[in-house]
Order: C-alpha cells, then structure tokens, then sequence
C-alpha cells in the first residue's frame, strides 16, 4: 500500500512556490506543481469513490456479455485469424502480494537492484502492471526463460507520443523473493500515472482481428457490403462490438479509437508486435460492460477506471521481439 501513502506525503509536501528541487531529479516547474496539485486533487475524490464503493471480494468474477451476432457464421474465413485475449478487469479489492498479477502497488523488485529511472526526466519509473504468464494468453510470448512481466513507466509524456514511455522488465519467478524493494518517493511524477493498486479479475475470451489487422481478402470487401443484424456500419459494428474488447487486456487485437497507429521499432525499424493494453474507461463501449456491473451506474468510478489512470484513451504496449532487448513502445 506504499501508493497512497506516497499520494499522502507528496500531498502534503507540495509547493506553493514556482520551484523546487528534489533529491533524485530536476528542478519542477510551477506548471508541474499546478498539475501535479490538480491531479492529487482528483486522485483524493477517485479514492473517496472507490471507498464508497467499497473493495470488490476476491472471489468475484467479470464477465463480458456474449456478443449480439455470431461472426464466425457470417465470415468462417476469419477463424485462423482468432487470438486469445486475457481481460484484466483491474477493480478496487485486497491488494495482492508482490509476486503476483496486478496493476499499480508494490512489485516483485529484488531489493539489491536499484530502482530505475527515467533518462529523459531524472525521475523513478512507475511500477504500473505485474502479470505472471499463467494469467496471460499462451499465444503471448515471454522472453525466454521468463515468466513474469513488469511494466513500469515514466510518469511523464516523451516527447515521440505524448505517453508515459513504457519499460518491460521480464522476470523468473523461482528468482524472486522477498525482501523487495519500495520505490523511492515519486513527488515529481503526474499522480494520474500512478495506479491506485487494483487487483485483476482475469477473464479469457476470443478476438477478431481488429480492422487494420484483418486484411483478408474477400473478407474486408464482403464485411463493408455486409448489413449487421439490427443495422448499423459494418465497420463500425465489427470494430466496436464485434471484434475486439475495450479495456485492461493482454493478447489478442489493439482497440484503436480513431484509426490504428501501430508503431515501428525505434531500433530496426521493423513492425511491432501488439502486448498489452491499458485503459482508462473499461465501459467506453456499452456492449462491453461485464454482466456484473450492467444497470449500475454508481460502479462507474470504481469499475470502470479503477486504477483512476490520468490517459486520455487507450495505451496499447507493443514489443520488438526481433531485438535482443525485446524494447517497447507504446500507441494510442
Ligand atoms: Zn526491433
């Protein structure tokens, strides 16, 4: 639970003043602390909501409704094209312990390593996701040998995509065990970068390919003639509510909201291939609200971004695994 402790501390160590300097990076100018001011403010009214929401039981479930129209029936050509995708459903409930799946709170950081930090802004990395392969989708490929995923970011826009930049650290787990390491105080960073700790309802399902991706002939041209049972685009049927989920997910298809981006590795410039997403409203999508939380709009804080992350859409990871060093990127 260091997370809301670190939002108590730096609440009450803010500055009035234009600046200040602290101990692991550079001056932070008084638009930061406005900002920075801003959004603790908005972090102290999320906490409340979550509070009022109260956790959800470890033993709960999500589940996504089933979809309105079977498209395998309407397009069998697409079956090989299927991917496992695992959603997350990060939601307020009994933090897990540090070796396991989650999002945002305490990781499995040995304590001998240092805490990284980010080159461009002095500042330490933010430990946002944990997932241990056994909750992903076996079509996902770890580093070899490894079995757990970190990903941590700058809590800060780079300057090459207005995001946070994202850092995967792939870990053994036999390798880790306690004591791990706190992160330093994070008082520079945008406190809507760091994850409220959310334990994950992990839940499998099927995925087309998204729109960009499914580039199957004669699919693409008998989909964009094709009228969907109840009417409406195609296309815009098959995006939003026939293909992929919206939301926390790892595996399957990218979500794109207002054409895809996927982006080429900065080192050998080749395509990338699509990790993980995540998101700040997990109900963007009504047809994708788990059965659960359907008719119960007072949950729309607490599940829908229970993390109460600060991103302005969707944040898709993607990894180069043609690179020794796997790097990663992120798109929205
Ligand atoms: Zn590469």
């Amino acid at each position: 639970m260091y997370t809301r402790r670190l939002f108590l501390a730096a609440a009450a160590t803010l500055p009035l003043a234009a600046c200040r300097r602290t101990p692991t990076g550079p001056a932070v100018p008084a638009l930061d602390a406005a900002r920075i001011r801003d959004e603790l403010a908005a972090r102290n009214t999320h906490l409340a909501a979550l509070a009022a929401a109260g956790k959800l039981p470890t033993t709960a479930s999500r589940t996504t409704p089933p979809r309105p129209i079977d498209l395998l029936k309407e397009f069998p050509e697409l079956k090989p094209l299927l991917r496992m995708a695992h959603r997350l459903h990060p939601r307020y409930s009994d933090e897990p312990a540090s070796d396991q799946s989650k999002l945002g709170g305490a990781i499995a950081w040995p304590a001998g390593e240092p805490w990284p930090t980010c080159e461009t802004f002095k500042t330490p990395l933010v430990p946002v996701l944990q997932l241990r392969a056994d909750d992903c989708p076996s079509q996902v490929k770890f580093k070899p040998g490894s079995d757990v995923l970190q990903l941590l970011w700058s809590p800060r826009e780079s300057k090459d995509t207005g995001l946070p930049r994202p850092t995967l650290v792939w870990r053994k787990q036999k390798d880790l065990a306690p004591p791990f390491a706190e992160p330093p105080p994070m008082t520079d960073a945008y406190p809507g970068y760091i994850p409220v700790p959310c334990r994950l309802f992990v839940e499998k399902l099927l995925e087309f390919p998204d729109w960009s991706t499914a580039k199957v002939t004669p699919f693409r041209e008998r989909l964009e003639k094709w009228t969907p049972a109840g009417g409406g685009d195609p296309v815009k049927t098959y995006t939003d509510t026939l293909s992929v989920a919206p939301g926390a997910k790892v595996g399957g298809f990218p979500h794109w909201v207002g054409g895809a981006n996927p982006p080429a590795c900065a080192t050998c410039k080749r395509a990338m291939d699509y990790l993980l997403t995540l998101d700040a409203d997990e109900w963007r999508l009504p047809s994708w609200v788990p059965v659960e939380e359907i008719g119960k709009p007072e949950l729309r804080a607490s599940a829908s971004n229970a993390a109460g992350l600060a991103l302005a859409g969707n944040y898709h990871v993607f990894v180069c695994r043609r690179c020794p060093d796997w790097p990663a990127q992120a798109a929205s």
